[in-house]
């Protein structure tokens, strides 16, 4: 193919060098002002990617590719100054979803932000034991708490609910097999599938039931001399309805009382308070599993609870030992700052008058959606002359969505600002826009126009968000 050769050859000879890449003006301001060694690694390696497109990209791409001196500038400089920012930043949510993943999961209450900041100043109690003054065990920070609220013997936390859930099985089912019903084998984003989580924990999956019906008989048939637990999952992101049937956890817990096998529970979110109470569905309480005997419980930290990463491990005092003593809970251990965080958290459930107001994915859960009605009018008519003729501003109902698998199919109504642009830009480039603004806003683009809830944008954050929504309109 010497037509397709050739064009390749001709890209490269225009690709520009790096001495003519650094010595641009905007470039060498940049080593200037920045670590100059980070800045030329940054320019090398966006003009090494550019050569290795132009030699293995198939002729159609090969036609889009611009290689002269000022693109290949223009692009090494983006990738440079973004680089140079912090990569996690704090952003604006006005996705509505409450608990994004990608955006973090749960915001976490002041409180436990300033819990961070001082176990971070210097050192801390992190595993030390105060009378002593010798080694102790990180893992008693959250076990009388845990205790008390949940009302399970003991508890620990570690990196997060994954983490739990292979530790459990680790712990207590390693070679042995553990029964599920096929109803629960559900995966969570991210390459979470019971099937895999239980095979590299070491063991053998069990499926019992139907998809839709599992019955008590089902797991007992299934019970063998090789049986080391039996596990139920909540299908925390999907629902069968119509004609199911899954096994009330007393009966479960009987069975396993019956046959000397420990109960597993995977709450995935888990609550700790009753969010019937605010209207919506209620989400499996933690009290109740540990009520209804199940033998050890695993649930996220940053989902309905509303603290930072984390996986909480909760149950009978000589489970949650063994727990401890395996190895692998050393490799998924959590660090000072997440301890820091997961008491101030836990402490909020404390007092439950004051957790609407102190917990802020609760707060935003219980907004009635007139307040957020009168936020979003506001906020309207605080940019509605500044952008007119360059977008049209509606303040229209909405849908906020729990997010992180937690109550699916089910919505809280919430009031979204609905800007449609008037200016030559299409929604999906204004999104873009607000996510490259400082602070970045994420929103929604629905049916051509761009959408923001503000049930879960933060209390003070209008301001800042009006005022991006300016500049990427300007
Ligand atoms: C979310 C979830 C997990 C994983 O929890 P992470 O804290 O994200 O690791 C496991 N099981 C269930 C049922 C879940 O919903």
């Amino acid at each position: 193919m010497p037509e397709e050769k050739k064009m390749r050859k001709e890209l490269l000879d225009k690709l520009p060098g790096m001495p003519a890449l650094l010595n641009d003006p905007d470039v060498k301001s940049l080593r200037e002002n920045h670590p100059t060694l980070y800045v030329n690694d940054i320019v090398r390696s966006e003009l090494d990617h550019l050569r290795r497109t132009i030699l293995e990209s198939p002729p159609e791409v090969l036609k889009e590719i611009k290689a002269d001196e000022a693109q290949v500038i223009q692009r090494a400089l983006k990738v440079a100054k973004r680089a140079l920012e912090p990569s996690v930043k704090g952003v604006i949510n006005a996705a509505g979803v409450i608990l994004h993943t990608a955006l973090g999961r749960a915001p976490i209450a002041r409180a436990a932000q300033e819990s961070v900041a001082m176990a971070l100043e210097g050192y801390c109690t992190l595993a030390i034991n105060e009378e002593t003054g010798k080694r102790g065990d990180r893992h008693l920070h959250l076990d009388r708490l845990l205790a008390h609220i949940t009302g399970a013997e003991a508890g620990i936390v570690v990196n997060n609910n994954a983490a739990g859930t292979m530790l459990i099985l680790n712990t207590l089912a390693q070679g042995g097999e553990v029964i599920v019903s096929r109803g629960q084998l559900i995966e969570i984003g991210g390459a979470f599938r019971i099937p895999e989580v239980m095979e590299r924990s070491g063991c053998k999956l069990v499926e019992v039931g139907t998809t839709n019906r599992t019955h008590l008989r089902d797991y007992e048939n299934a019970i063998t001399e090789d049986t080391a637990a039996i596990l139920r999952v909540h299908t925390s992101n999907y629902r069968i309805i119509g004609f199911t049937g899954e096994v009330p956890l007393p009966e479960l817990a009987a069975l396993g009382k019956k046959y000397n096998l420990p109960v597993i529970d995977d709450l995935g979110s888990g609550a700790l308070v009753d969010l019937s109470q605010y209207g919506l569905p209620k989400e499996p309480m933690v009290q109740e599993s540990v009520r209804d005997g199940m033998d050890v419980i695993c649930f996220s930290g940053d989902k309905m609870l509303g603290g930072p990463q984390g996986g909480y491990l909760i149950g009978k005092r000589s489970i949650i030992d063994s727990v401890k003593k395996n190895p692998l809970t050393r490799a998924l251990r959590c660090d000072k700052m997440s301890y820091a965080a997961h008491e101030a958290t836990l402490k909020l459930y404390l007092e439950p008058d004051k957790l609407e107001e102190n917990h802020p994915v609760l707060s935003m859960i219980v907004e009635k959606p007139e307040s957020v009605r009168r936020r979003t009018q506001a906020l309207r008519r605080r940019i509605a002359k500044d952008l007119q003729g360059k977008a049209e501003l509606a303040v229209i109902p909405s849908e906020t969505e729990m997010g992180s698998g937690s109550l699916p199919g089910k919505s809280i109504p919430s009031f979204a600002l609905q800007v449609k642009p008037l200016i030559k830009m299409t929604p999906d480039c204004l999104g873009e826009k607000l996510r490259q603004g400082n602070p970045p806003v994420y929103t929604r683009v629905a049916a051509e126009t761009v959408l923001f809830d503000l049930r879960t944008v933060l209390r003070g954050q209008e301001k800042a968000m009006g005022e991006c929504l300016k500049t990427a309109l300007a």
